[in-house]
């Protein structure tokens, strides 16, 4: 779906709203329900990365039980952060290079553009609650690290592991294969695991390694702007490095009478270039969702990485970032720096998953 889709929908809902009513006697057109097409105008929409289909149904109940939006979009994201498979966030994400699940995660409301921020968690199975409470329960934004962990502590996180037997075994064969110059070295039948052989097969090995994120953003009925981004960041990052997720303005920015966006992929690349603040502008600018969208990659794709390691031989990135974003009217999009990536959109007629818009097509 793109931006052109949604207002050919709308407009031929509209029309066709307009000519039934005409028909009718004035009662019963005053009665004729309001039109709610995918993301139009007074309906609630919710925008989120790929691996979010189970978490926008969730949001999606949320907002219909009358629940506000950020409670919605935390809710959604949770059945994420705490599914042991979605690999890429929250408790069965993959750790950071000494086995060691860090997580990160920040919320922004823009009702009140307040945020609130955890970067390197441990322990603590769902970060983006704590990111809510450090918006709500403190004057700061950010905290990290061993912080960030006496902060959970006394909001009464338990500390959990979060490495599950299949994301143990995922990086001790990494780290195994790793190098030839230190102790560890690979036993033949490692690699036939069938976790590890899944793994391998859905992410492959390589020097831009694969990573994940689930990015989420409502825009509710009465027109209310939230965003969430939580993420076990980097696979097998150095300890303590935090990505895009959650910086306000890189891995979320969310303005009422704007719009909200979020962001997975590259974080390095998005932390460059304040990425989900510059969807936002654009938006301001009066840029539809999806032109918002591409225009942010654009500037990554042009201004970040100018080394040859992160380039192709056509001088265009290596690298993937995907940008989801809701307009204050509530129209969604989603865009990726290359063709292939998805986004899910979640409103009155029900929650699906779409095609990105894209920069650059995939060669074959
Ligand atoms: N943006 C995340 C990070 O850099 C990872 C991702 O979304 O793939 O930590």
């Amino acid at each position: 779906m793109n931006d052109s889709t949604l207002s050919r929908r709308k407009l031929i809902g509209t029309a066709a709203l307009a000519g039934a009513a005409a028909l009718l006697p004035r009662d019963l057109a005053a009665q004729a329900p309001a039109p709610a097409p995918a993301g139009a105008p007074g309906g609630y929409t919710i925008v989120t990365s790929s691996n979010g289909l189970e978490a926008a149904k969730a949001a999606r109940q949320a907002l219909i039980q009358g629940r506000d939006p950020l409670d919605a979009a935390i809710a959604g994201v949770n059945v994420a952060e705490l599914d042991p498979d979605d690999v890429t966030v929250g408790y069965g994400g993959i750790p950071n290079e000494e086995g060691v699940v860090e997580l990160d995660a920040a919320v922004m409301d823009g009702r009140t553009m307040r945020a609130g921020a955890v970067a390197a968690l441990t322990g603590v199975k769902t970060p983006s609650k704590v990111a809510r409470l450090v918006m709500e329960h403190t004057d700061r934004v950010f905290l990290v690290g061993a912080g960030a962990r006496r902060f959970a502590t006394a909001h009464g996180f338990p500390d959990e592991s979060l490495l599950t037997e299949k994301t143990r075994k995922i990086w001790l064969h990494w780290k195994n294969r790793l190098s030839d110059l230190d102790d560890w070295i690979e036993a033949a039948r490692d690699a036939e695991d069938p976790d590890v052989k899944r793994f391998l097969e859905r992410y492959g090995e390589g020097l831009f390694r694969p990573q994940g994120t689930i990015h989420l953003s409502v825009r509710s009925e009465k027109g209310d702007l939230v965003g969430v981004t939580t993420t076990s960041g980097l696979f097998f990052k150095i300890p303590g490095r935090v990505g895009d997720s959650p910086v306000v303005g890189a891995g979320l920015y969310s303005e009422n009478g704007v719009g909200s966006a979020g962001s997975t992929g590259r974080g390095e690349a998005n932390l460059l270039t304040c990425g989900s603040h510059t969807v936002v502008e654009f938006l301001r600018d009066g840029l539809s969702p999806e032109e918002a969208c591409l225009r942010a990659l654009k500037r990554i794709a042009e201004k970040t990485h100018l080394v040859p390691r992160h380039r192709d031989a056509k001088g265009r990135p290596k690298f993937n970032v995907n940008f989801y974003c809701v307009n204050a009217a509530g129209r969604a999009a989603g865009a990726a720096i290359w063709s292939g990536s998805k986004y899910v959109v979640g409103d009155a007629e029900g929650v699906r998953r779409l095609d990105s818009a894209y920069l650059y097509k995939k060669d074959a």
